[in-house]
């Protein structure tokens, strides 16, 4: 059996049952393909009953669901001294340590009418234990290896590791937020952090036809696919940017031409929450990392929504994010070659520092700008991503609807 241990959501009183509900439909979503499994929740956890299918890989998949702390595979035995006996000794003998191992067996009596006291089984297990394996070495205070012996009033656990899991707040409990997303590293990593945090994220994403191609749109489908993994099935707007972005070159002012095209994409994207319903924007900005993300360019950038502006990289090295983004699998897709349309029209000095008082006055005098702004809105695509295809299949999680205030 795998049991899986929910995460800091455990503290949310009333609210827990919600959160636990929406962990489990996760849970059963990522066990479909394997027709063995069966799964019982109790207090503060999951039970996944294998029956022959492979631990491993079930792990490896559980430990991406958003609300799952930790993970350990046990043996379960009826709670019955000779039975648990028998049951740890077959589980040494998977776990084969080697000679040397420093080990420690931690009983936990959960179901009072056990006849052994927890310290009472610690010696009453281990000592039979050490005879069969000589090679094992005591050791309390901090061993290689420590049986650990839950016993319960149904059943008994024996289990020795804690493998983590991503942690954090079950899928959509949060409420719902838009990504900005380019072809970039950041922001699918951003994309992530936010779900993790229990947010349903949809994704918005500018391009700039012909001078962005085909492929460029590719990849963000293939990087919200397989942020679609995390998710069940997430939505995409493709924000058709050109005539936007081309009404910022003939002002005179290249080096502010980033700042604008921010702003605008952050408009249009507060339209497209406001619609949709999404409380926040998200992007995969990270402080001092390019001219557009200095502290300045962010204080007149971020102006341009009066919706909470969550920039979950804010404050990581880039080494972090690209190892979150190798881990979460949108590295490979990220470093394709594709051009944004923010590369295309890039000045040779963009600002680092921009005047908010100049910014405002070529937004206020650009001909028809709120007018370009809206048909960028009205022109938006919107498709919905699985990691199946793009059809959206009937039977994925449904994604967990706005936020309710009996949650805090
Ligand atoms: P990324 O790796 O996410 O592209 P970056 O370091 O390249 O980030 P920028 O290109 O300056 O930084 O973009 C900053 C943020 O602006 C991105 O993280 C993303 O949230 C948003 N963004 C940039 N270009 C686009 C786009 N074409 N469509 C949607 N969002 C975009
Ligand atoms: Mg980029």
């Amino acid at each position: 059996m795998l049991l899986l241990r929910f995460g800091e959501f455990i503290l949310k009183g009333k609210n827990r049952s919600r959160f636990e509900k929406t962990v489990l439909r996760h849970v059963k979503e990522m066990v479909k393909p394997y027709p063995g499994v069966v799964l019982s929740k109790e207090f503060g956890r999951i039970y996944v009953e294998l029956n022959g299918e492979p631990a491993c890989e079930l792990t490896d998949a559980l430990k991406n669901v958003f609300g799952i702390a930790s993970i350990s595979p046990v043996k379960v035995s009826r709670s019955e001294f000779e039975e648990i006996l028998a049951t740890s000794r077959t589980f040494l003998n998977i776990i084969a340590p080697a000679a040397g191992t420093t080990f420690k067996v931690s009983a936990r009596r959960v179901w009072k009418e056990f006849p052994y006291g927890s310290i009472e089984m610690n010696k009453l297990i281990a000592t039979p234990l050490l005879q069969g394996y000589p090679g094992l070495l005591v050791d309390v205070k901090s061993p290689q290896m420590e049986l650990r012996i839950e016993i319960r009033e149904g059943h008994t656990f024996i289990f020795c590791e804690n493998i983590a899991g991503v942690g954090g707040f079950p899928l959509g409990t949060n409420g719902k937020a838009m990504l900005l997303l380019s072809g970039g590293i950041d922001s699918p990593v951003a994309g992530w952090s936010s779900m993790r945090r229990g947010l349903e994220v949809e994704c918005i994403h500018f391009y700039s036809y012909p001078y962005t191609s085909e492929l460029a749109r590719q990849k963000v489908v293939d990087l919200t696919r397989v942020l679609s993994r995390y998710a069940g099935v997430i939505k995409l707007h493709l924000v058709p940017f050109t005539e936007v972005q081309t009404s910022f070159t003939g002002i005179g002012q290249d080096n502010l031409i980033i700042t604008l095209m921010r702003r605008a994409m952050l408009r249009i994207a507060t339209a497209l929450a406001e619609r949709e319903g999404a409380l926040a924007l998200i992007t995969g900005d990270s402080l001092g990392q390019v001219a557009s993300q200095t502290l300045p360019s962010m204080n007149v950038i971020g102006r341009a929504t009066e919706l909470p502006l969550l920039r979950p990289l804010v404050m990581m090295d880039k080494s972090e994010i690209v190892g979150i983004s190798q881990s979460i699998g949108t590295y490979d897709l990220s470093i394709l070659p594709y051009e944004d349309c923010c590369t295309l029209f890039v000045p040779k000095s963009p600002t680092t520092n921009p005047n908010m008082r100049i910014v405002d006055k070529i937004e206020a005098t650009l001909p028809g700008y709120q007018a370009l702004l809206d048909a960028a809105v009205a022109g938006t695509e919107t498709v919905s991503i699985t990691p199946y295809g793009d059809e959206e299949p009937s039977d994925v999680i449904p994604v967990q609807v706005g936020i309710q205030e009996e949650w805090f």
